[in-house]
């Protein structure tokens, strides 16, 4: 039985110019749902476009846009009943959404902002109002956001001196290197040789100190500082900006002025929602790839209850995800080799839901830093009108993993404890729960982003983006500018529809 399922219609645009896309965008707005709920046809189908695009995240959505405002005809198949992949909107059992994947934007994050801009998805600022906590060594200490020190929590004087020096090294180092070939760094033979754990071992002496970086390490990345090569860290913060901005560590981990300080109105899945909703039938839901095979000059991609007979394939899941998929001919050596040695990382986000954000009337903004406990940050995820509380906490790395097997009850059971240590008793008894864990998610097994273990980039970097025949890679891990980020999915997208829209 074909499985195909379609998003609410629009009538199909052919040759759709970029200002008639917009506004179809707009008009279809209302009508977007979370999930697609019309029936597609009972029998297999087949199709035949310029190119065929597997995943509907934002990577793939922005290149069928691209792509179908130059006048190509696309086909977008996505594995799942919906469309945004890592970017989800969770509903809400008392009503309203939240976000389970996906969520935050910050400044030089431009490519998403435009692109939520054009869709009419507002954003507003992530609430940061009052002190941060840290939790260390079993004790509670707020901490102002905007005092002498910015957001640093308060650790002792000599951490907080040895943390200054190793962050202004850590953003030196970045500036060496090029954000479209971190390979090719002068140095990049000698940090690809370390883990930044050893790297960090060297340079980030004080205890507190390195606790900090251990801190933002798993909540950059969702991974332990010993996972990652010292170039792939040193690669993500030069990719923490923008041609005119060059990145850098404190970008990722701010809320004000960084990563984390806005969201949008509605959820974040409404950007590829309203996306999706643009192109029609174009996207074809519940059809998971499986082969893609060259014939001739074009290419067969077989999907459940659907093949597509395409002139170019544009591949936009992440790297291991796209090497469960079956190439024929085989794909270079390097191509395979690389996507089996970037994994995705390990992460899962809880979500408690309250009457009210009741930390706020504690002078707390929501987010919490943690040596311990199965959430070690937190934030404030409450609806711009506050009419609801709810407390976002990531699972991350390690403790992640340790999870992946326990129930939801349990895992429930664990967050609460955590949340009730940060917030007070008010925090154990919330009025839903909400639990996204993406290790256990088919079609992507963790998340946010594949990781590098030393050696990786040096050996098989040039195989991230290099299109291979007619097949081009995109995704947000092929990003040269916030790589791991929606925006990195977005720019993602747009360069692969260039690059198609020269080869055909
Ligand atoms: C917990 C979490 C928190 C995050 N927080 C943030 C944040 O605050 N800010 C931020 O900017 N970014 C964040 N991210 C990262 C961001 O969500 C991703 O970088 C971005 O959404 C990736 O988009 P993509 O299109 O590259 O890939 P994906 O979103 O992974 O899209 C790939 C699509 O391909 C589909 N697919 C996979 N295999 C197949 C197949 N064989 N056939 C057909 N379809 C297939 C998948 O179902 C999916 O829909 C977070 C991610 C997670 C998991």
């Amino acid at each position: 039985m074909a499985r195909e399922r379609q998003l609410p219609q629009l009538p199909p645009l052919p040759r759709m110019s970029r200002r008639s896309l917009l506004g179809g965008a707009a008009a279809a707005a209302g009508a977007a749902t979370l999930t697609a709920t019309t029936a597609g046809p009972a029998s297999a189908a087949t199709r035949a476009a310029d190119v065929a695009i597997v995943g509907a995240g934002l990577a793939g959505l922005t290149a069928a846009r691209d792509l179908v405002a130059a006048g190509k005809s696309v086909v977008v198949l996505e594995a799942r009943d919906r469309v945004g992949g890592r970017v989800v909107g969770l509903n809400l059992a008392g009503g309203g959404v939240t976000e389970g994947g996906g969520e935050f934007i910050g400044p030089t994050q431009d490519r998403i902002k435009a692109l939520a801009d054009s869709l009419g998805v507002a954003t507003f600022a992530t609430y940061n109002t009052g002190n941060n906590l840290l939790y260390k060594d079993g004790k509670k200490t707020p901490y102002a956001t905007d005092g002498i020190l910015g957001s640093v929590p308060p650790i002792d004087a000599a951490g907080l001196a040895n943390a200054a020096i190793v962050q202004a090294t850590l953003d030196d180092l970045a500036k060496q290197i090029p954000v479209d070939a971190p390979w090719t760094a002068a140095k990049a033979d000698e940090w690809d040789r370390q883990t930044f754990e050893t790297w960090l071992r060297a340079n980030a002496v004080i205890p507190s100190a390195k606790f900090l970086f251990d801190v933002a390490c798993t909540s950059i990345f969702s991974a332990e500082p010993r996972e990652l090569s010292f170039l792939f860290v040193l690669f993500y913060i030069a990719a923490a900006g923008n041609a005119a901005n060059p990145g850098t560590l404190e970008r990722l981990t701010e809320t004000a002025n960084g990563a984390q300080e806005l969201r949008f109105v509605g959820g974040s899945q409404l950007v590829p929602i309203k996306l999706a909703a643009t192109l029609g039938d174009r996207v074809v839901l519940r059809a998971p790839v499986r082969t893609i095979t060259r014939s001739g000059s074009s290419y067969v991609v077989t999907a459940d209850g659907i093949t597509v007979t395409a002139k170019r394939v544009v591949v936009a899941v992440p790297p291991p995800i796209a090497a469960r998929i079956s190439y024929d001919p085989l794909l270079p050596a390097a191509r395979d080799q690389l996507t089996q040695r970037l994994p995705m990382a390990s992460v899962g986000k809880a979500i408690a839901i309250y009457d009210t954000p009741f930390w706020r009337a504690d002078g707390l903004n929501g987010q919490v830093v943690s040596d311990t406990g199965v959430v070690s940050s937190t934030f404030d995820n409450s609806p711009p009108d506050a009419s609801y509380g709810a407390l976002m906490g990531f699972i991350e790395a390690d403790e992640a993993r340790k999870l992946d097997a326990a129930s939801e009850a349990e895992v429930r059971a664990a967050v609460l404890k955590d949340y009730v240590t940060y917030f007070g008793e008010k925090a154990a008894s919330p009025t839903s729960f909400v639990l996204q864990r993406w290790n256990n998610e088919a079609f992507t097994r963790g998340g946010p982003v594949s990781i590098a273990a030393p050696g990786v980039l040096t050996q098989y970097g040039p195989a991230l983006r290099a299109p291979v025949g007619g097949i081009h890679w995109a995704g947000t891990e092929t990003s040269t500018y916030w790589m791991g980020f929606m925006d990195g999915a977005v720019r993602s997208g747009e360069r692969v529809a260039k690059d198609v829209l020269e080869a055909l």
